[in-house]
């Protein structure tokens, strides 16, 4: 049994219409669409609800994809009380019922306490009906429980006592009135059931049928609602998760929980996945973690003395992935963020056409020949405040930026380009058919995948995501990497240094670099040379953080403990690449976090942190691998650059040249500083000349 699309509805029996601002005991609906979980939406009225249900079947029918809707109520009564009510113990017939029965407003306004005292009335004794919102009236509801024998039929149904539901249908009251929504939610049902292509589990064969209804239970999944972060409304978690959870089912698993029912369920329905609470709650939750990644990973082709940058680039590339799982994010929260599922959009964008400008709209096609000269109606369209009339052809009407066009208005003139008095607006001919004019959708049409996959926020997306109605996001949860110092001559900046000591300054530099990549950073401090203190120190990273950029120690000397300490774990691999500045990195993993072990030199430290632990850090976030974007500029200098090794130079742009930095030397901070960019010499060979194109990267391009 498989579906494409699960939808999820959270009903109500709310008699009052719900506040604008999305809230609790609301309608909510939740939809998976081939996996992927879109933002719940928020329904302020029974009828705006079944609007949006009716409208998503179609959808969903018209793009061929099989659609399973859940209802959070039951879809049946307890053995019996189908025929005691209508002669006939066909759950169908009480859904017609009802139907023919019950009355509802767009402002909740409806009459089940008087249907459920004719039903009441169906029945000997009191009851079974039960709870009302005023003890003197509807005399033949019960106000209370107490008092009411459940003879004629049983008081639960045979899966509410398999799901261990608490609640009763026939109590109309307090919370949980599950009771009244059943009254006011199978009316819907009887509607909806009698579109082409909808079947009800489990009442009809329902193989082929392109749109199940079944009923479902978000008390199931209770354990993974409570994970779902606090500021989510429950109603909204509870439909975002089960529909999750029901999309994750395999088809076999599915098509168990449809099909292996006790008889009773024809009659009185059943709760879809009663008694799997466990495996929906599994699959409810967030993705888990990725596997770790294999100890090899790291491991360079054989044979190669000093590997080329981009044959150590497609090394890594081939090495990593994403280590991190996904979660939900508010919109506010995200940017930098990296999306985990496409954006879809919600809702077209723009909604409906409108004006792009202020004027006055009509018809194109109603326009007299000749410079026109048309009667303008009372009224206007402003952005918010539609125009509800209809324009009538020949007539024009004031309209503002951003108004809905009104019906029978296709074309606006530009207030500079006309005179109005006296009711009248005359300006002269030859203006364009839906000049002016927006269509709807222009920008982005509802269902149109807004933003890919992999995707880092900026502040651009979370307008689009934002325009198309998408307030939380799938994104991976931020990569934390913890940044280590090794060396004995390490002190702090702002502490006073012994002779011999020198500032910690790759520390506050990597840190800040990993921030600006929205990634987590987790100080771990400076470490001595001290191969006991750097095992804890690495310990204690690896649990904290996904990732470990260590810098110093990397090389093969007596004190560089990073390489001894991961050949001792039997995971070192010496990376030597060809690449100026540059010493061999150390790479490996310890207890299963991946390790940089980047030179100790800050420009070089720099260098490859910017060339390699950038894109590694990317991929192992979920964003992709991404290559720093370049340009050539004219060179502002002369050098001369022998073969074999790929070269780097501190820059920046001048007078739309590259000049580069004076001295080339390792240690110079102050050049890291000075530079707005990199100049990238290729691995041959050249000599470069004032005048002749050299590639320059912007430091932006890396993400600072
Ligand atoms: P190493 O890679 O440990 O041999 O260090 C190479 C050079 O970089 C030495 O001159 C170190 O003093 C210097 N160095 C190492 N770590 C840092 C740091 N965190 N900040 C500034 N310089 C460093
Ligand atoms: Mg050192």
């Amino acid at each position: 049994m498989s579906f494409d699309s699960v939808l999820i509805v959270d009903w109500s029996a709310a008699n009052t219409r719900a506040p604008k601002r999305p809230s609790k005991d609301a309608i909510w609906l939740g939809l998976t669409t081939r996996g992927q979980t879109q933002e719940p939406i928020y329904c302020r009225s029974r009828i705006e609800a079944e609007a949006q249900i009716k409208s998503i079947i179609t959808k969903e029918q018209a793009a061929g994809r099989r659609l399973l809707a859940g209802f959070d109520f039951p879809f049946g009564y307890p053995k019996g009380v189908a025929r005691q009510i209508t002669g006939s113990d066909d759950p169908f017939a009480l859904w017609d019922w009802l139907a023919a029965r019950i009355t509802d407003d767009a402002s909740g306004q409806n009459n089940r306490f008087d249907v459920a005292e004719q039903m009441n009335a169906a029945f000997p004794g009191p009851g079974p009906f039960w709870g009302k919102t005023h003890r003197d009236r509807w005399p033949g509801i019960p106000y209370r429980k107490e008092g009411i024998t459940f003879d004629v039929a049983p008081e639960k149904r045979a899966c509410d006592l398999k799901a261990q539901a608490a609640s009763s249908c026939y109590q109309l009251c307090y919370s949980p009135t599950v009771g009244s929504q059943i009254l006011m939610g199978l009316p819907m049902l009887s509607r909806l059931r009698k579109l082409p292509g909808v079947a009800v589990w489990p009442f009809e064969a329902h193989a082929d049928a392109p749109t199940v209804l079944a009923e479902i239970w978000p008390g199931l999944i209770e354990p993974a609602v409570k994970t779902a972060p606090e500021e989510e409304i429950r109603d909204a978690a509870q439909v975002r998760l089960l529909s999750r959870a029901l999309s994750r089912l395999s088809p076999e698993a599915l098509g168990a929980m449809m099909h292996d029912l006790p008889d009773i369920a024809r009659e009185e329905a059943w709760i879809l996945g009663a008694g799997h609470g466990d495996m929906l709650s599994a699959l409810a939750q967030d993705a888990p973690k990725p596997p770790p990644l294999r100890d090899d990973c790291f491991s360079l082709p054989a044979g190669v003395d000093w590997t080329p940058v981009d044959a150590a680039l497609d090394a890594l590339r081939a090495a990593l992935r994403p280590v991190v799982s996904a979660e939900t994010c508010a919109l506010q929260d995200a940017l930098g963020r990296v999306l985990a599922a496409p954006v879809i959009a919600r809702r077209a964008s723009p909604p409906s056409a409108n004006s792009a400008v202020d004027g006055y709209g009509f018809a194109h096609a109603s326009l007299p020949e000749g410079d026109p000269v048309l009667p303008l109606i009372e009224g206007r369209a402003a952005a918010g405040v539609p125009y509800a009339g209809r324009v009538p052809p020949g007539a024009a009407i004031r309209i503002l930026t951003g108004a809905a066009l009104p019906e029978g208005v296709d074309t606006v003139v530009l207030e500079e380009d006309v005179r109005a008095a006296n009711g009248m607006l005359a300006f002269r001919a030859g203006i364009k058919p839906r000049a002016n004019a927006r269509r709807a959708g222009e920008d982005m049409s509802a269902g149109a995948e807004a933003l890919p996959e992999g995707r880092i926020l900026t502040p651009a997306d979370l307008a689009l995501a934002a325009s198309v109605g998408v307030g939380r996001i799938e994104a991976y949860r931020r990569l934390r990497v913890a940044v280590v110092s090794t060396g004995d001559e390490l002190c702090e900046a702002g502490e006073d240094a012994a002779h011999g000591q020198i500032y910690d300054a790759n520390r506050p530099m990597l840190l800040a670099l990993i921030a600006q990549m929205s990634l987590e950073p987790v100080d771990m401090g400076r470490i001595p040379d001290d191969r006991a203190a750097l095992r804890k120190a690495m310990d204690s990273a690896a649990a904290q953080a996904d990732v470990i950029l260590t810098s110093g120690g990397a090389s093969a000397g007596d004190e560089d403990h990073v390489s001894a300490l991961l050949t001792e774990a039997g995971a070192m691999n010496e990376w030597r690449i060809a690449l100026k500045p540059g010493r061999p990195l150390a790479l490996g993993l310890w207890n299963g976090a991946p390790v940089f072990g980047l030179p100790g030199n800050p420009v070089a430290a720099l260098v490859c942190t910017l060339i390699f632990a950038r894109p590694a850090l990317g991929l192992l976030a979920g964003a992709g691998w991404h290559r720093p974007q370049g340009f050539d500029l004219p060179a502002a200098f002369e050098k001369r650059k022998k073969p074999g090794r790929r070269e780097y130079l501190r820059a920046r742009i001048r007078d739309g040249r590259a000049e580069v930095f004076a001295s080339e030397g390792s240690g110079r901070v102050s050049g890291l500083s000075w530079a707005e960019g990199l100049v990238e010499l290729p691995d041959g060979a050249v000599h470069v000349q004032p005048g002749d194109p050299v590639r320059y990267i912007p430091y932006a391009s890396f993400g600072f």
